[in-house]
């Protein structure tokens, strides 16, 4: 059986889980926390780069900040969304106040963006807050 390497969002610990359709129980061998949370995880340059370089599914960023108001009506859609791909796609927040560093690196000039990674290699995005189904096919255009 294939497998594919995910990063656990509790421990950061790179875990080769086999390659499924769905998923309905899977816990991380390192922190034995379950890898199908799919709360959108807020990350770092560090926690960033080290998905990149080591989680081989599709990741959406989401960079946002706080003062930005469709940035934060889209943060429930963005949530809900995340809850339809357990373990199949990672939910990242990017907060670009914090983390000024990745929203340079990317050259986002409006937010909120979302940006679908694979690989370290950007695959699409789209700026504006999108509601949940719009977000959601979005995201099974490139899974
Ligand atoms: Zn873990």
């Amino acid at each position: 059986m294939s497998k594919i390497n995910v990063v656990c969002p509790h421990c950061g610990g790179v875990n080769a889980i086999p390659l499924k359709e769905s998923y309905t129980k899977a816990a991380c061998g390192h922190c034995k926390n379950s890898l199908l949370d799919t709360k959108p995880l807020s990350v770092d340059v560090s926690s960033f780069d080290r998905l990149m370089l080591n989680d081989e599914r599709l990741i959406l960023a989401d960079f946002w900040a706080p003062w930005c108001g469709p940035c934060k009506s889209m943060a429930p859609s963005f949530e809900e969304a995340a809850r339809s791909f357990p373990l199949k796609a990672q939910f990242i927040k990017i907060n670009t106040e914090e983390v000024q560093q990745l929203g340079s690196r990317f050259g986002i000039r409006s937010i909120p963006t979302v940006i679908a990674f694979k690989n370290n290699h950007i695959v699409d995005q789209f700026s504006g807050a999108l509601p949940t189904p719009q977000i959601i096919a979005f995201v099974k255009k490139h899974l």
